[in-house]
């Protein structure tokens, strides 16, 4: 492991000008993400700025029907907030069906969803990858790629992005506070995650020293009828191999709207925007459903281990539906 210092920070102005000062400084929040890559080697910071005590911990409902989730939100408090079950059931059953309880107990809401992938050899400093090192390949692009994703990829990258509290929330279409040196600005957090692309270094749209200090979900009247549903291979502490957030607004047995994202086969939280075109105007069921997983799923590249994820994911879209329709 490299030397570094570390500094604590009780306002959120000086965390930024700490950080802008130091390109290679980095927040530490619950350290569930960033101190095992530093264990590992793959993350060399100089500087760590300590942000867990700054005042962005609170759940806050707004006047307009907004539910402000603060930067450092614990996951577990997340997940058991009552607002957070009741308005947005789909986003509760996200956070508790990651990681472990203990692991939640730590980790903070933005370090949810700036979480770095589990790409088995971006974790290993011995072997070639574009994303920890950019130009020097990507070794899963020819070796096990069983967990990598299906969309989105490019030929420099195809890992997948790990978080399913960030399937949820780009399904809500959630908006990010970000402060940086210039002063606040917000983003859809359909934009804070880039593509890879040929630079899968450049994981996010945020700028050098900009700090996530809340998470933004909108009203949504038919999203406290949501659901989210993973399939992975054990039941506890294991990333998604496909997992569906659902929300459907049905009247008189038609669909009128619908909230779709999908994890675990995306390099971003993917947001299903085809599948819920797809499913606007349609009689609810099976039949729909299919049609609708069809379309996300049309794009999809698998490589040598991962085709299958093409057909589960579907399946899991359209057991996630049938499910929220027998509620
Ligand atoms: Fe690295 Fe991405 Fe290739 Fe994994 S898939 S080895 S993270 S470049």
């Amino acid at each position: 492991m490299q030397p570094f210092t570390y500094t604590t920070v009780a306002d959120a102005n000086a965390a930024t000008r700490l950080a802008v000062a130091d390109p290679r400084a980095r927040y530490l929040a619950g350290g569930t993400t960033l101190v095992d890559l530093m264990k590992l080697d793959v993350e060399q910071p100089t500087q760590l700025i300590d942000i867990t005590g700054l005042p962005l911990d609170e759940i806050t409902a707004l006047p307009d029907g907004v539910l402000r989730i603060g930067a450092m939100v614990r996951n577990s408090d997340l997940a058991h907030n009552e607002l957070v079950r009741t308005r947005y059931p789909m986003l509760s059953q996200a956070v508790l069906a990651g990681a472990s309880g203990q692991v939640r107990n730590m980790a903070t809401t933005a370090g949810n969803l700036l979480q770095r992938t589990r790409c088995l050899y971006f974790r290993d400093t011995a072997t070639p990858c574009n994303k920890r090192e950019p130009g020097s390949g990507c070794s899963a692009l020819e070796g096990y790629n069983r967990m990598h994703a299906v969309l989105g990829t490019s030929a420099h990258c195809i890992a997948t992005h790990p978080s399913d509290m960030g399937v949820a929330l780009v399904a809500l279409d959630a908006r990010v506070r970000i402060l940086g040196p210039d002063g606040e600005r917000v983003t859809p957090l359909a934009e804070l995650h880039r593509l890879p692309g040929d630079r899968p270094d450049r994981e996010t749209t945020l700028a050098p020293g900009e700090l996530i200090t809340a998470v933004d979900v909108p009203p949504l009247t038919f999203a406290a009828r949501s659901l989210y549903l993973k399939v992975r291979d054990r039941a506890s502490f294991a990333f998604a191999l496909a997992s569906a957030a659902v929300a459907v607004d049905v009247r008189d047995g038609t669909v009128r709207d619908a909230r779709i994202a999908l994890g675990g086969v995306g390099t971003k939280p993917w947001r299903a925007a085809g599948a819920e075109e797809a499913l606007r105007g349609r009689r609810a069921g099976r039949d729909a459903y299919r049609a609708a997983a069809d379309a996300v799923l049309a794009g999809a590249a698998p490589r040598a281990h991962n085709a299958f994820k093409i057909e589960l994911a579907k399946r899991t879209l359209v057991r996630a539906l049938l499910r929220l329709e027998s509620r």
